[in-house]
């Protein structure tokens, strides 16, 4: 366990640590954006990353440094570099996969928000993420339309106020932590002024992928809010839980923010009993609770992620034989019409 006490953690000398060099925006800048790129930061020579690399199917790369860093060198394998290169498979086509499997579109009570489930809405906080994951089910979601303006925010807001059953709004995207902190500090004010709402929850890659992003500032206004907060990271290896990360994690803890984690179930990078084992014993370690293990949808360009239901559920009895309950996370799939996630018990 991470000692939670500020005594035990000096918060300066952990933020210098956290910021390398640079800030966030600054590294995200930096990402890498091509795949060429990606790969020669991996050693890998010139031909081998003409072998490799593929047209990104529409889905254009971006890896941060912070993430690229935890990947071997010269290993196609890599279970971090596969969720991230462009391959060839993407151009696939199969007729059980399509461009918008959650029939999302039909749930829009209008624009930017998600209103499918009694109890939570999800708001479509941001555009883009700060890491382009290829088996991501929203590859193919018309961001650009979602995006909002000030003045649009306030409508969204004002579905929620009118909607009392509402108890928690759900910042979700795109990555609502690419958004600055005076933006997300404005709609944190927004969202506290509307009287029914007691938590908010934040679906987040960037405290895995870009662990800069968790700044004393950010965690000073979620302490300081009457909201409770829960951000749900996103993190599919345990390779992916270095210690700046496990760093960014402690300091969300010490101000009070809960920690989950949801991974998606995915070929190749981590439908192995030793893969998930690790990831959920490496989540604990750090102050994460494992919550989801998504069930990969049906995404047109993601066929070769696939991982069945059945496999799915062999895995989830394996690592209920052999580990704490509270380590192993629920197996679930978005199914249209249900009126929550469809999670599935072990087989
Ligand atoms: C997943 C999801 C939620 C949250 O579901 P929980 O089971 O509470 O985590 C809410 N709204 C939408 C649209 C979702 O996809
Ligand atoms: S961070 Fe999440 S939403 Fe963004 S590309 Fe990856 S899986 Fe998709």
């Amino acid at each position: 366990m991470i000692p939670q006490s500020t005594a035990q953690i000096e918060p300066l000398s952990l933020i210098k640590h956290i910021q390398h060099n640079d800030d966030w925006r600054t590294q995200l800048r930096k990402a890498y954006r091509s795949p060429a790129q990606l790969l020669a930061a991996l050693d890998f020579d010139a031909q081998q990353i003409l072998a490799m690399t593929a047209a990104d199917q529409g889905f254009s790369t971006l890896v941060p440094h912070a993430f690229v860093q935890k990947m071997a060198k010269q290993d196609t394998n890599d279970p971090l570099l596969l969720q991230v290169l462009p391959q060839a498979a993407e151009a696939v086509a199969h007729p059980d996969f399509n461009t918008d499997p959650l029939q999302e579109a039909s749930y829009n009570p209008q624009p930017g928000v998600v209103h499918k489930y009694k109890g939570r809405a999800l708001l479509i906080a941001a555009g883009h993420c700060a890491i382009n994951c290829r088996y991501c089910f929203r590859r193919h979601y018309p961001y650009n339309e979602q995006r909002r303006a000030r003045s649009e925010w306030q409508q969204s807001l004002g579905y929620i106020e009118s909607k009392p059953d509402i108890e928690e709004i759900i910042l979700s995207g795109g990555d609502p932590l690419v958004l600055t902190d005076p933006q997300l500090f404005e709609l944190i004010s927004a969202i506290e002024a509307i009287s029914h709402v007691k938590r908010l929850r934040i679906h987040s890659r960037l405290p895995i992928v870009l662990p800069a992003r968790i700044t004393h500032r950010f965690c000073e206004r979620l302490a300081s809010s009457r909201l409770d907060f829960v951000i749900v990271v996103h993190a599919n290896h345990a390779n992916e839980l270095g210690d700046d990360v496990a760093q960014a994690c402690s300091l969300l803890r010490q101000h009070c923010v809960q920690l989950l984690n949801q991974s998606v179930l995915l070929a190749q990078v981590n439908d192995s009993l030793a893969a998930l084992k690790h990831l959920s014993e490496r989540l604990f370690e750090i102050g994460i609770l494992p919550y989801y293990l998504h069930l990969p949808d049906h995404v047109a360009g993601t066929t070769h992620f696939f991982v069945s239901l059945e496999r799915g559920q062999a895995l989830i009895a394996q690592m209920q034989a052999t580990m704490s309950g509270y380590l192993v996370p629920k197996l679930a799939r978005e199914e249209p019409g249900n009126s929550s996630k469809t999670v599935y018990a072990s087989h």
